[in-house]
């Protein structure tokens, strides 16, 4: 049998297709002169398995969706609180280029938008870090997410440096109020630059995925950033990835996602996938047309909607094993352990008596055990023994 997720995604290449609705970038000859009916789109699994159809070797800048890796970065390099105080986390419903900062705290109001993401590049690597060292520390930041080596596009870089004015403005503006320290040009080619690395559709799917995977890259499987930031990011994503559409964005879609304007748009659903999409023309707001038409087509499609509920609590107890004879009690867990499985299972452990027979967990068909499930779980252990019971426990794999 051949699996049919590559025809699948054939058939959203057609059905997504909307002519010749929306425009090029126009701002520097090289996005302007791109073919216009370029599409490709890309899934990665979490085992990093990558599914792609249409021009699946259309290379493109990343533009703007370098941010999330970014500020990942700078998070993994200077700790959440530091960076924190230099960038908010606050939608600011604007677009992606507005000169914005927080009235009070003179901070920008997000990493997602370039007046943050200038700020987040100036926070890659060592603080002492110069500018060659920093770009080093982003080339190989970047490329483990994608699990490759990624390139710099030398010319649309030449081109957007030579038309960065409003991103200059900004990096000058970050100066003066000392968000930034350091020259404010250094800042912007660094940023001018993270953005003029080329990508395909392909590496999309698998910098996404890495995020959605809690950090680690599913192809290499190199951790490539703590779980800790990779949900910081995912949050940020959500409110703040799509500009001044992120609203209207997360209702219909509903998938941690960025674009950028050389008409990529990439989406990490935690747990789920990773998602890549190519197509040029873009809307008003600067997001590809096709792309969020692929967007809310796969949404939809394959429920990856991130507030659909899914059950799968109901059967943490797989079964309860009860020997007369000896009066041992044996609980066979299953599933991933996380607060709601495991306060079931804490549930059905309160109904047994004290008394001093023995009681066993049996974690082997268990997937996963997150930190509050731990706790949990061991809570209930420690209450059992307190009980009287003689407590057991059969896990193999080491969950607990
Ligand atoms: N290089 C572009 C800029 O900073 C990126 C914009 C985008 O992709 O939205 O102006």
């Amino acid at each position: 049998m051949k699996t049919p997720v590559p025809d699948y995604l054939l058939e959203i290449r057609d059905a997504c297709s909307v002519g010749d609705d929306g425009e090029l970038a126009d701002y520097i000859p090289e996005l302007a002169s791109v073919d216009p009916n370029r599409f490709a789109v890309a899934i990665c699994t979490m085992d990093g398995v990558v599914y792609t159809a249409g021009d699946a070797g259309a290379r493109f800048t990343i533009q703007s969706m370098s941010k999330p890796f970014i500020y990942a970065l700078a998070l993994r390099d200077r700790g959440i609180k530091a960076v924190l105080e230099k960038v908010g986390v606050e939608p600011s419903g604007d677009a992606f280029n507005e000169i914005s900062l927080e009235p009070e705290t003179g901070r920008p109001e997000n990493p997602m938008i370039n007046i943050g993401a200038i700020t987040t590049h100036t926070l890659v690597g060592d603080p002492d870090a110069d500018e060659i060292e920093r770009d080093r520390v982003v080339a190989e930041g970047l490329s483990a997410f994608a699990g490759r080596d990624l390139e710099v596009d030398i010319t649309v870089f030449d081109s957007e440096l030579r038309t960065a004015f409003r991103n200059r403005a900004m990096a000058n503006l970050l100066r003066a109020g000392g968000i930034i320290e350091g020259d404010p040009d250094e800042a912007v080619r660094g940023y001018t630059r993270q953005c003029a690395y080329n990508v395909t559709v392909r590496d999309l799917a698998v910098m996404a995925v890495t995020l959605a995977n809690g950090g680690i890259n599913p192809v290499t499987r190199e951790r490539v950033v703590s779980a800790e930031v990779a949900r910081q990011v995912l949050a940020v994503m959500t409110t703040c990835g799509m500009y001044d559409a992120a609203g209207d964005w997360m209702s219909t879609v509903g998938i941690p996602a960025k674009s950028g304007v050389s008409g990529g748009i990439l989406g990490a659903l935690p747990g789920q996938v990773g998602l890549g999409v190519f197509s040029p023309r873009l809307d008003g707001h600067g997001h590809s047309v096709e792309g969020v038409r692929t967007f809310e087509r796969l949404s939809r499609d394959l429920e990856l909607h991130l507030m659909n509920t899914t059950f799968t609590d109901v059967e943490a107890v797989r079964s309860v094993r009860h020997d007369e004879r000896t009066g041992r009690q044996v609980y066979r867990l299953q599933g991933p352990m996380t607060f709601a499985s495991a306060e079931l299972v804490l549930r059905r452990l309160a109904e047994i008596p004290a008394g001093s027979g023995e009681v066993t967990l049996d974690l082997s068909r268990v997937s996963s055990v997150n930190t509050s499930a731990r706790r949990i779980l061991v809570e209930g252990m420690s209450r059992l023994s307190a009980d009287g019971h003689v407590v057991g426990l059969a896990d193999p794999s080491g969950r607990l």
